[in-house]
């Protein structure tokens, strides 16, 4: 018969599904499998065959959904000390700070890499230090975490400290896998909801690279690019800031995961023992303060006494400063609501599988009355694109 969506047969809500696999992980059948959607999202997916009907896979299921948040206790800013280490990460570096520390002591820890054997993004465990590295820096698309649910489980069987650090539905998922384990810490980030990585191979292949195999990282947010993407040959290409198809999409909105329109997690109560996330606005009040900060600046919520000890332990390692909740919320629009499911949107689901990455994305931008500024940003960016210079290739050492 083969496998078929496991929401059109159970009681699982095909809107609400995050793919964060824990009904696959939980089948004692093997009969759930992730497989991509037509739009590259993982969904799972049952063998009807093998399905005994145990209920489980609703059960780990409707619990995730029904799990309780934390309200934070303490709230940070923060930035790491070392200046290296703050300029390669995203924000002030918090989250790579605690992995090499942690790694030190020989915990088990989990973050976002490119994985060889599967040519894809996953989170993994760091099997060396220069994973570290790898980890550093958010990488705006969805990236699957159910492969390491069962490593982790063994991991912590063996009394090992594991430190996993995801978006909040990843991170509840293993939460309430493996709820009653005091050696687990889980840190989850503010999370503005996530694209597929295939819109990103749809944008590179448009601007003619066509050279996925050979991805070694790719890198977001640095100055004066929207995209940085490094080969294994040590070459790189850049998209310019501004210039991107796929971060404009993603800065919108339009192109985020059908669960990222509801996510009960874009609010103030948190999942991890710890969650981090963008401190927006903090330069506000008092610009001196933070004039040479150029780096990015960490908003560190600590939400559970294992947060507590866990701050406690790395706090030292940082610039750092107690601030209200309110302060936090005020410029993060992440903390106070889910992007929701705008028409623009709509109209890029649509429109993509029948016209192509570029050509829904610009209808679902220009559908978009609320951004006029997408019109001048896409007749740029068509223009460039023609000149083809849009797109940088430099040779250089990975860095
Ligand atoms: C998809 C996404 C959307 C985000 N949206 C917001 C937002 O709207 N508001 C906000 O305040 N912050 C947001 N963040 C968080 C922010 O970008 C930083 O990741 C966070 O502040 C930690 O910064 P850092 O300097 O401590 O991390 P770094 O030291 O740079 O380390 C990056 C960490 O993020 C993990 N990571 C990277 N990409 C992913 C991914 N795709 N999935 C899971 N884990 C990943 C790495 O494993 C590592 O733990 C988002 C992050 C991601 C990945």
């Amino acid at each position: 018969m083969g496998y078929e969506l496991l929401s059109n047969s159970k009681d699982i809500d095909y809107e609400l599904c995050t793919g964060c696999g824990a009904c696959y992980f939980r089948c004692p059948q093997n009969a759930i499998k992730m497989i991509k959607n037509p739009f590259g999202f993982y969904y799972p997916f049952v063998d009807n065959d093998r399905c005994t009907k145990c209920g489980l896979c609703e059960s780990i299921c409707r619990n995730i959904h029904n799990s309780s948040l934390h309200s934070p206790i303490d709230v940070y800013s923060a930035w790491s000390k070392n200046e290296q280490q703050h300029i390669w990460s995203t924000s002030g570096g918090v989250a790579s700070t605690i992995y090499k520390k942690m790694f030190a002591k020989g915990w088990k820890i989990y973050g976002a890499k490119i994985v060889d054997l599967h040519n894809e993004f996953r989170i993994v465990e760091a099997k060396y230090e220069k994973d570290i590295e790898l980890f550093s820096g958010s990488k705006y698309f969805q990236i699957p975490s159910f492969n390491s649910l069962v490593e982790i489980g063994n991991a912590l069987k063996n009394g090992m400290s594991v430190l996993f650090i995801g978006t909040p539905c990843q991170t509840d998922a293993v939460k309430k896998i493996y709820e009653k384990k005091d050696n687990l810490y889980l840190i989850d980030l503010v999370c503005h909801g996530v694209p597929s990585l295939q819109f990103l191979k749809d944008e590179l292949r448009v601007i003619g690279e066509n050279n996925f195999s050979s991805l070694y990282n790719i890198r977001f947010r640095e100055k004066g690019t929207d995209i940085r993407f490094i080969f294994k040959d040590g070459t790189n290409a850049s998209i310019s800031k501004n210039r991107s198809f796929y971060k404009r999409g993603f800065d919108i909105s339009l192109t985020c995961r059908h669960s990222c329109c509801k996510c009960k997690y874009a609010c103030v109560k948190r999942v991890g023992d710890i969650s981090l996330g963008d401190f927006w606005g903090i330069e506000d009040k008092n610009k001196d303060k933070y004039v040479g900060i150029q780096s990015g600046i960490n908003l560190v919520m600590v939400n559970t006494e294992k947060g507590i000890l866990l701050w406690d332990a790395i706090k030292d390692n940082f610039v750092y400063e107690i601030h209200s909740i309110d302060e936090a919320t005020l410029k993060n629009p992440q903390l106070n609501y889910a992007v929701g499911n705008s028409e623009s949107r709509k109209v890029f689901f649509s429109q993509y599988e029948r016209k192509g990455f570029i050509n829904a994305i610009i209808t679902a931008a220009c559908a978009n009355k609320k951004f006029p500024e997408n019109y001048v940003i896409i007749f740029k960016y068509i223009v460039k694109l023609f000149l083809l210079k849009s797109i940088k290739r430099v040779d250089s050492h990975k860095g």
